[in-house]
Formats: structure tokens, sequence, C-alpha cells
């Protein structure tokens, strides 16, 4: 089966070839040139099915399979947020540190020092036999401060359930193991593995 990954971001494709291996996988700016797909969706599935259905539709090729992720992190004290705006958060234009340091500053804010939070990520599948998304959670609590390298985004400022430490400051053999992506990854492998 030829996979087609609805993003450019060659750390995601690593990602994504690790996971299902056994297919083809390439990103769809490998095969077309890349164009702006807004995501107006409101909740990470709409965005992650957003994405996937517009590189479907350019590609205009049956016999592949697009997957695409949205993902981010929520802060049910704080109303959910940043939710689906995890990468916008600071503005359309800012970094992963502003990102970070915005919801430290957020949580300050309120008097939050440590809160319940919890990564998503949604996966979809676009392909001839129709549209289908999975879900995958990370649990966890959400820290006024940041600690440690590992990892990326709000990472320095999470602690996974079970763990004293960051997601910064631990090896990053935990969120091979039991982050969101991976357990979305693991469900749209069963999926991809029906649609054979
Ligand atoms: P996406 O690439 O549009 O899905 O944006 C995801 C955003 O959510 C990233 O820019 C990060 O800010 C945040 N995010 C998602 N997954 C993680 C993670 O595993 N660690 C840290 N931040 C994450």
């Amino acid at each position: 089966m030829r996979i087609i990954l609805a993003t450019s971001n060659q750390g995601k494709v690593r990602e994504f070839q690790a996971w299902i291996g056994e297919h083809e996988v390439l990103a769809y700016s490998d095969v077309i040139e890349p164009f702006e797909i807004e995501e107006t969706g409101l909740s990470f599935k709409e965005n992650a099915l957003i994405k996937a259905r517009a590189v479907y539709e350019r590609l205009g090729d049956k016999n592949v399979t697009v997957l695409s992720d949205d993902s981010g992190i929520s802060v049910p004290a704080l109303g959910g947020i940043p939710g689906i705006y995890s990468a916008r958060f600071a503005g359309a234009n800012a970094g992963a540190k502003e990102n970070l340091n915005k919801l430290i500053q957020t949580l300050k804010d309120n008097a939050l020092t440590k809160t319940p939070a919890f990564y998503t990520a949604a996966i979809a599948l676009v392909c001839a036999k129709g549209e289908f998304c999975v879900h995958g959670w990370m649990h966890g609590e959400a820290i006024a401060g940041a600690r440690g390298n590992n990892g990326f985004g709000y990472d320095p400022m999470f602690i996974p359930e079970g763990y004293e430490q960051t997601l910064g400051e631990l090896d990053e053999s935990v969120k091979k193991a039991f982050s969101h992506r991976a357990r979305a990854l693991e469900l749209a492998h069963i999926v991809l593995k029906s649609l054979k």
C-alpha cells in the first residue's frame, strides 16, 4: 500500500515510517507541490480530516491512502486551552518556545502551579474506501515552569501520569511507549491492516 502523509515535516514522516514500515510512506511534498491547508476545524479530528482530505483530493489518485495527524495539549482548569490552537497559541508565527512560555505564564496568571493536562493526537486516513479517524491520549499534569530539554513543544512543562519528572527530563523512550501519538499510531496501524 502506498501511504502519503499530509505533512512536509520530516520528523513526523520518520515517526510514521517507524510504525508502518511495511508500507511505502512518503510526505505529500515529495509527490506534489506543497500547498496551504487552512485548519478551520473545531476539533483535532476535524483538522486531521481537513488535511488528509485536501491532500487526497489534490493527488487525484484512488490507489493511495492519505494519513494526517493533528495534536495538542489541553488544560481543563483553563477551559481546555490551548487545545487545537497549541501550535499557534502565542500567535500565527510563534515558535515552540513562545507557545511554551505563554502557557506557563497563563498558569501563573491563574495561580496554578500544577494542574491536570493531557495531550491528544488524532490521525485521519482518507482512501477510496472512505474516511477514518483514530485518537490517542496521554494524561498527566502541567506545571508552571519548564524542566529539561528532551522532546519538543510543551514537553518541559508536562509530567506524565505515574512519573515525577517532565517529558523534558525523562528519556525519550517514555514518549515512544506511551505518547498520544504512539497510541493513535497503534490504532491507525490496525485500521490500515483492515483496509488491505
Ligand atoms: P500540529 O503539528 O498541527 O499537530 O501541532 C501540534 C502542536 O501541539 C505542536 O506544535 C506542539 O505545540 C503541540 N504538541 C503536540 N504533540 C506534542 C508533544 O508530543 N510534545 C509537545 N508538544 C506537542
